[in-house]
C-alpha cells in the first residue's frame, strides 16, 4: 500500500508551496483544486520533478460525491492517504447585511463543511491504521473575528472548534489534529489589495511583512512531523500581528 498526503487547493498560494514543501521530502501526493486546471497540472509537473507520485483532481471539496468518487479511484490503486491537509478556501469582504445566502452558503461550504467532507471520507482507514494526521488551514479571523469578514471568521471559527472536537475524538486512534491560524500571507487572496493598502497593513504587523507561503508549508511540514501528542491545537503564524 502506497502512502500518500492529500493537500486541498494546491493550484497556487499557500496549497502549492505545501504540496512543493512535501514533494521534496519524497512524499506522494493528492492534490485537487476546483478551477485552475492549468495551475492544477503545472504543480503536479513539479511535483514530480521531485521523483514522487502525483495524482491531480479537479474538483470543489464542498461536493462531498465528487470527492467520494475520487476516493473510489484511489482504492482500487491500494492508496493510503496518511496525512489530510485541509488548504482550500475563499475569502469574501463586505458587510454581513449585503451579503447574499448564496456566498453565505458557498463560502460555509467550501472553507468549513469541505473539512467534514474530507475527514468522513478519510479518517476510517486511519482509524484502521491506527495512525494518521490532520492539518486544517486557518486564519487569525477564526480566532478573532474581522470585520466585514463575518462569514470567513464564522467558517474559520467553526474550522477552529472542528480541529479541537476531532483531535479529542481521534487520539485514542493515534490521530492527531491541528490547525494553523495564518495572519497576513502574501497570495492571491489578497490580491483585492492596492499598493498603498498592502503598506498599511504591513504597518500593523509586528514583523513589519506579510508571511510567505513558503513560511507557512515549512510549518505545516513540522506539524506533520511533530510526535502525535502535539494535537487539537490552533497554531497562529502572523508576525505577531493579533
Ligand atoms: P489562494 O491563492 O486563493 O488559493 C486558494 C486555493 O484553494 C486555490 O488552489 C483554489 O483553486 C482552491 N480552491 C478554492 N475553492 C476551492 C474548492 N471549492 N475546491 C477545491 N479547491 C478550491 O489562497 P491562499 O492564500 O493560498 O489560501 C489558502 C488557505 O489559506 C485558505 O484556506 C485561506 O483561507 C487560508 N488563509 C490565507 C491567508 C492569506 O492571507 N492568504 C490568511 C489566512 C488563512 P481553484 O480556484 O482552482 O479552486
Amino acid at each position: 500500500m502506497d502512502k500518500y498526503i492529500f493537500i486541498s487547493g494546491a493550484s497556487r498560494g499557500i496549497g502549492r508551496a505545501i504540496a512543493l514543501k512535501f514533494a521534496s521530502f519524497g512524499h506522494n501526493l493528492i492534490i485537487v483544486s476546483s478551477n485552475s486546471e492549468k495551475d492544477l497540472t503545472d504543480t503536479m509537473e513539479e511535483i514530480k520533478k521531485f521523483n514522487v507520485k502525483c495524482r491531480a483532481f479537479t474538483l470543489s471539496v464542498a461536493d462531498f460525491n465528487s470527492l467520494e468518487s475520487m476516493k473510489e479511484t484511489l482504492h482500487n490503486e491500494d492508496i493510503f492517504v496518511e496525512c489530510v491537509i485541509n488548504n482550500a478556501g475563499i475569502s469574501y469582504f463586505g458587510l454581513l447585511q449585503d451579503m447574499s445566502v448564496e456566498d453565505w452558503n458557498n463560502i460555509i461550504n467550501i472553507n468549513l463543511s469541505s473539512i467534514f467532507n474530507t475527514s468522513k471520507l478519510f479518517i476510517n482507514d486511519m482509524i484502521k491504521q491506527k495512525c494518521g494526521s490532520i492539518i486544517n488551514i486557518s486564519s487569525v479571523w477564526g480566532n478573532i473575528g474581522a470585520s466585514c469578514e463575518v462569514a470567513y471568521s464564522a467558517s474559520k471559527g467553526g474550522m477552529n472548534s472542528f480541529t479541537k472536537a476531532l483531535a479529542k475524538e481521534l487520539a485514542p486512534c493515534g490521530i492527531n489534529v491541528n490547525a494553523i491560524a495564518c495572519g497576513a500571507i502574501d497570495t492571491s487572496m489578497n490580491s483585492r489589495l492596492d499598493e498603498d493598502e498592502k503598506q498599511a497593513l504591513c504597518d500593523e504587523i509586528p514583523a513589519g511583512r506579510m508571511g510567505t507561503s513558503a513560511e507557512v508549508a515549512e510549518l505545516v511540514y513540522s506539524v506533520f512531523k511533530s510526535d502525535k501528542y502535539l494535537t487539537g491545537q490552533i497554531i497562529t503564524m502572523d508576525g505577531g500581528w493579533t
